[in-house]
């Protein structure tokens, strides 16, 4: 079990008040918290050792690419990659989604098909809506139930040697459902397509193994697992990432550049043009290193309490609907009360200190599923309590009756 008295105690933002009341934060699906232990790490680059990297025969620009590489192969490691310049460092998932896109832009040709979960946020919707229009590709969609679950008999029915590449979430971020992943990557590998995984909603819960759920790629975003923002990561297996044409072109990502023609650097450089993000690239694995001290099934099994009391405790409130009932379900509850429209919820509750998202969490396809503008999200992480969630229902209660 973890100790979440000792754990807050790295997290110094959960020591202040918001609007007079100590903040409650249940956003984590937007994005973490971060610990003193990573804002450490960015702090200790800067004041020590700040210089470009992979260029410089200096010292300082040394122990640069030597903490900007561990980093690399603290990821590969966590997410058992079979090598580390599977690892591309990118600026978060929405990077990651769009270099593979803009790469399967040479290899598709009129007519392919592609096929993207209904649970998708919009960076797992757009870019191939954008790939399509440019290829002539055919963009068709993996249908859910009501609970918020992909229909698998369709995906059967929808795959065939047309297929090119399919893409789901692993976990939905508007519901929190988790997806059957490794039978969606058996059943699309059978048809000879790809699978692409976002990750963005499960790495900070899900301890994902690349190489036993054999996934083509898989991308995530540090900030969504105690890491900075601007900075995340995309996998791809060294076959997959080696048929794909380089994103952009600059510094870093060439081997030799004449005016007549020049030649691209290896994995992982070739995908890493110009100067990275490298406090951001570090701080991601003394991200993961913090991760993994409390340890990934602690973290899950804490979490699952913590959805399962916030689930009861909610399910109380008169009026009060759930979307996303899956099975399998990380911390995420997403729900709307009455007609009550989740701003004015969202808004009454931010002034006792509670921070939670309303909206549609860029995923409208889902909500025009559920016929509504868009819910509430509460979303936990370890660092949360359940004294946190009784004084969400406290005041939820309270804005309740203000706007009923
Ligand atoms: N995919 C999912 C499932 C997400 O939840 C998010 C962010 O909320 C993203 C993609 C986009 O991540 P980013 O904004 O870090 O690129």
């Amino acid at each position: 079990m973890i100790d979440v008295k000792k754990i807050r105690k790295d997290f110094p933002i959960l020591e202040r008040q918001v609007n007079g009341y100590p903040l409650v934060y249940f956003d984590n699906a937007a994005t973490s918290q971060t610990p003193i232990q990573v804002i450490d790490t960015i702090v200790d680059y800067y004041k020590n050792y700040n210089a470009n990297i992979h260029r410089g025969v200096h010292s300082l620009s040394q122990e640069a690419t030597d903490a900007y590489e561990a980093a690399r192969q603290k990821i590969q490691s966590h997410f058992n990659a079979a090598h580390p310049y599977e690892i591309i460092f990118t600026s978060g998932t929405t990077h990651s989604i769009n270099i593979i896109a803009s790469g399967y832009c040479e290899l598709l040709k009129a007519g392919d098909e592609l096929l993207v979960s209904a649970l998708e946020h919009h960076s797992n919707i757009v870019p191939w809506q954008m790939l399509c229009e440019r290829t002539g590709a055919i963009l068709k969609v993996i249908p859910m139930d009501e609970q918020g679950v992909l229909i698998l008999d369709e995906l059967d029915k929808l795959l065939s040697n047309k297929t090119k590449l399919v893409f789901v979430n692993h976990v939905s971020n508007a519901l929190g459902t988790v997806n059957p992943i490794a039978e969606i990557i058996e059943k699309t590998h059978a048809v000879g397509a790809e699978v692409l995984v976002d990750g963005a909603q499960a790495s900070p819960h899900i301890q994902a193994d690349f190489q036993s759920l054999n996934v083509d790629y898989y991308v995530t975003s540090a900030h969504k697992l105690c890491g900075p923002t601007g900075v995340g990561m995309l996998y791809g297996k060294q076959a997959a990432l080696e048929k794909l044409p380089p994103y952009q072109g600059g510094g870093e990502m060439i081997a030799e550049v004449t005016f007549e023609k020049t030649t691209y650097a290896g994995l992982p450089h070739k995908f890493e043009a110009g100067t990275p993000n490298i406090s951001g690239g570090i701080a991601f694995g003394a991200a993961l290193d913090y991760m993994n001290s409390i340890g990934m099934e602690n973290i899950a099994a804490y979490e699952e309490k913590l959805l399962v009391y916030g689930t009861k405790e909610l399910m109380k409130i008169p009026g009060l609907k759930i979307y996303g009932e899956a099975v399998h379900k990380t911390a995420v509850i997403s729900f709307n009360v009455g007609d009550i429209h989740p701003y004015d919820i969202g808004s009454i509750l931010d002034k006792m200190g509670i921070a939670v998202r309303t909206g549609h969490h860029c995923a409208q396809p889902i909500m025009d599923f559920y016929k509504i503008p868009g819910t509430v999200r509460a979303s936990f992480s370890f660092y949360n309590t359940f004294e946190e969630i009784d004084l969400m229902v406290v005041a939820l209660n309270r804005a309740i009756t203000m706007l009923q």
